[in-house]
Parts: C-alpha cells; sequence; structure tokens
C-alpha cells in the first residue's frame, strides 16, 4: 500500500494530487523550486523539498533531484502530474530503478505512445482509423512533396515528440511544405531537442474528441466516456466539455470501444487519453494518446462521479477497479474554462503578477481547481494556467448560463486574465449553438 507520494508537480494539479492523497489518507511530499516557495503545493504538502532554481530546466525536470528528494524523505511513489516530467519515459523508468512506484503507464508505454509517428502505427494495428499520412518518419522534403501530392492538400507538418501544439506547420500547396517542413523540424529540435517530423493530411474544420480511459494492473480497461475540446487557441485547448453534444450515442460507443481497444493493444496501466478529430462528416481518426492525467479531467469526473486521481492511487498499488464499463453512467453536462494570466489584448502574453485581490465563485455545481490565493505572486518562469473553473448542470444550456454567472463573479485583482475573453466565447451563439470546430477562436479574434 502507498504510504507516501511524492508530487513531482507545482500549480494546480500538484494541489489536485496532494488533495487525493489526503482524502486516502496517504502523506504527500511536495517538491519545489526557490521560486516555489510560497506556493500552494508547498504550503498543503505534509513535507517539502526544494530542487532547485526557478528555471524549471533547473528544478522539475531535474529528475536526479526529483528522485533524491522521493528517497530521503521515504516516499514510496511518485505522481507526475501533467507536463515537466509526466510524460518523459526515462523518468519513468528510474523511478522504478529507485524502488519507487511510477503513477502513470510503464515507461516502454511512455515512450511508444510519446513518438506519434509509432502511437499511430501501433493504432493501425489495432484497427483505429487515423488521419492519413506518411508511414513514419519524413526525413527528406522531397518525399513529403511527393506523399502531400498522393494525399492531397491541405497537409500537416507535425513534431513526432510534438506537445501543446509545437512544432506544427499547414501547407496549402508545395511553397508552403517546402518553407514549413524545414520551419516545423527546427521549431522541433529547438521545443524537443528532436527534429523528426512526420506528414499528416489536415482536416478541415474538425472537432477535437478525446475519450478518457482507465486500466488497472489485472487487464481491466474502462473508458470514461468522451470530452470535447474544440475550443482552442493555436492547437491548444480554452474550453473542455463533456459530454460532446457533436456526437450521437452510436459514435459515443464506438469511440469508446476504439480508445478500450487501443489502450489494450499497448498494455496500457493508469489513466490515459486518446485523442480523435471528428470531421464534419463524423468520420473520426485518432491523432495521439496522452499517457498521463490531463486538465481537462474534471469535466469527466463531474458527468461521471468518478475521482480519476484517486483512482490513479488506487490502480498504481494494485487494486482492482472497482467499476466495470456497464456501472460507467453519465449525468449532465460539465464545462471546464482554463483561466490564464494573459493579456488578451496584446496577443495573449503572459502577465505574472501580485495577485492583490481574489474572489471565487462557488455553489452547487461549481468547482475551482487553483493553486493561487490572496497575496501570491504569480511567477514568470512557468505555465501561465492559474486556475480551472468548472462547472456541472443538467443541461448543455443551463452548464453555459452557470459558467456565465461564475465568470461573472470570478475576480482576480493585480493581473490581466483569460476571463472575460472566455465569457465572450461562450456567450457567443456560434458556441452555444454548438456549431463551432477548432478553428472557432482564431476566426473570432479576426473578427
Ligand atoms: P499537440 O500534442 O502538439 O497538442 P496534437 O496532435 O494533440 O498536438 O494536436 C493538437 C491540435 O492540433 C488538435 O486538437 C487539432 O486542433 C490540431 N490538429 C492536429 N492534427 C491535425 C490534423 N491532422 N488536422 C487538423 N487539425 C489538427
Amino acid at each position: 500500500m502507498i504510504q507516501k507520494v511524492l508530487v513531482a508537480n507545482r500549480g494546480e494539479i500538484a494541489v489536485r494530487i496532494i488533495r487525493a492523497c489526503h482524502q486516502l489518507g496517504i502523506q504527500t511530499v511536495a517538491v519545489y523550486s526557490t521560486a516555489d516557495q510560497a506556493s500552494l503545493h508547498v504550503q498543503l504538502a505534509d513535507e517539502a523539498i526544494c530542487i532547485g532554481e526557478p528555471s524549471a530546466i533547473k528544478s522539475y525536470l531535474v529528475k536526479e533531484q526529483i528522485l533524491s528528494a522521493a528517497l530521503m524523505t521515504g516516499a514510496d511513489a511518485i505522481h507526475p502530474g501533467f507536463g515537466f516530467l509526466s510524460e518523459n519515459a526515462q523518468f519513468a523508468k528510474m523511478c522504478v530503478e529507485c524502488g519507487l512506484i511510477f503513477i502513470g503507464p510503464d515507461s516502454s508505454v511512455i515512450e511508444s505512445m510519446g513518438d506519434k509517428a509509432n502511437a499511430k502505427a501501433t493504432m493501425i494495428q489495432a484497427g483505429v482509423p487515423v488521419v492519413p499520412g506518411s508511414d513514419g518518419v519524413i526525413a527528406d522534403c522531397e518525399v513529403a512533396v511527393k506523399l502531400a501530392t498522393e494525399i492531397g492538400y491541405p497537409v500537416l507538418v507535425k513534431a513526432v515528440s510534438g506537445g501543446g501544439g509545437k512544432g506544427m506547420r499547414l501547407a496549402y500547396n508545395e511553397e508552403e511544405l517546402r518553407t514549413g517542413f524545414v520551419a516545423a523540424r527546427q521549431e522541433a529540435q529547438a521545443s524537443y531537442n528532436d527534429d523528426r517530423v512526420y506528414l499528416e493530411k489536415f482536416i478541415e474544420n474538425p472537432r477535437h474528441i478525446e475519450v478518457q480511459i482507465m486500466a488497472d494492473q489485472h487487464g481491466n480497461v474502462v473508458h470514461l466516456g468522451e470530452r470535447d475540446c474544440s475550443v482552442q487557441r493555436n492547437n491548444q485547448k480554452l474550453i473542455e466539455e463533456a459530454p460532446s453534444q457533436f456526437i450521437d450515442e452510436a459514435l459515443r460507443i464506438e469511440l469508446g470501444q476504439a480508445a478500450v481497444q487501443a489502450a489494450k493493444q499497448v498494455g496500457y496501466v493508469n489513466a490515459g487519453t486518446i485523442e480523435f478529430l471528428v470531421d464534419k462528416y463524423k468520420k473520426y481518426y485518432f491523432i495521439e494518446m496522452n499517457t498521463r492525467i490531463q486538465v481537462e479531467h474534471p469535466v469527466t469526473e463531474m458527468i461521471t462521479g468518478i475521482d480519476i486521481v484517486q483512482t490513479q492511487l488506487r490502480v498504481a498499488q494494485g487494486e482492482k477497479l472497482t467499476f466495470s464499463q456497464a456501472d460507467i453512467m453519465f449525468k449532465g453536462h460539465a464545462i471546464e474554462c482554463r483561466i490564464n494570466a494573459e493579456d488578451p489584448t496584446k496577443n495573449f502574453m503572459p502577465n505574472p503578477g501580485l495577485v492583490n485581490g481574489l474572489h471565487f465563485p462557488g455553489g452547487n455545481g461549481v468547482r475551482i481547481d487553483s493553486g493561487i490565493y490572496a497575496g501570491y505572486k504569480i511567477l514568470p518562469y512557468y505555465d501561465s494556467m492559474i486556475a480551472k473553473l468548472i462547472v456541472h448542470a443538467a443541461t448543455r444550456e443551463q452548464a453555459i448560463a452557470k459558467m456565465q454567472v461564475a465568470l461573472n463573479e470570478l475576480i482576480v485583482d493585480g493581473v490581466e486574465t483569460t476571463v472575460d475573453f472566455q465569457y465572450e466565447v461562450l456567450s457567443h451563439p456560434i458556441f452555444k449553438q454548438n456549431k463551432h470546430d477548432t478553428g472557432f477562436v482564431s476566426q473570432l479574434l479576426e473578427e
């Protein structure tokens, strides 16, 4: 049984994990950079260890420091959260080598799914539809040009190690492909230290729909339904909801089965997400698998009543899932807005600084996951997401209304945030009528 968990993360997700541990009677160790000494996760954990300087490459990304902190404090497991080392196969492996439980899938699975070209090849074997494109890595621009002529423009050059929408270039013709190919490789090299890219058909006006799966060490794999994450800016999610009202019950079942099949194919254990694009003809295509907890997991928790982080901890200590597929029921509708300390009038430039005053909304079906408090100084070194506002109501319409009221009530005094922008998106007739796709926000910003 896990007695003590080291949380290898910061911000709201570290707080989220610490809470789940304490609810299960598990002790917690926080790690923090010198800049994070006053952060909430440090205050909530039972113990805290400083692991280095503010820059993540000198703290939250230093595997040895984190492992030393775990061993020194007698932790028996590490929860990586999302971002940082959460999808670093080598880190997962090192945890196990140090006699620690890594709360996530086996390192070999992280490695094979982290290579997006390889992940697609694996999905083809599992019989899951993938976006048409190259068979693996394309090293030569001429090969890319030839393939693009075959599959037809527009095409997307994507980084094999991609994440957060970086290393992606769209091309409508050969000229754009030639420049995009070089640019994508350079960006991929700079962002991931891996310049390998692959080619994919660009699916026009798709919805991003992903399926949450949960698997135990005894071969049980269950899906917890889908999330619709089609409100995006620069290929990054802003608003997520569950269930998706773009798909019907038949497609819901099919996507769920495809996700379970995909997880079984790779011997998946713990929480994971299979991401799909769904086009206007309701054809679906696998794009990638995330082998970790996701930012948007709360919307699934709201409609299923299952605590995903607690389930991660239980599965990691060898427990069987306490629910089967037949037990999973979806109740009502949930929406999440990501609140970022960014200035929408300045192209969403990060806006760190002192939070002078703070008021969080509340009430029935309103949830806030956050790592900030009044008097907290938002730091410039890390991701600009400062809170997630999640609402749950009987219908989508009611959830939108509840979110509008909650956003109106939310005050973060001292820094610019995306609260008003989120309100605008949420109140737009296209969103309200559920007629948006992944290009909606960029169209809105051009208006
Ligand atoms: P990352 O891991 O960098 O976030 P993903 O593969 O998950 O990249 O894609 C992120 C987003 O980029 C998707 O949700 C979608 O909006 C867009 N995207 C990715 N691949 C395609 C594609 N083939 N066609 C159209 N849009 C795409």
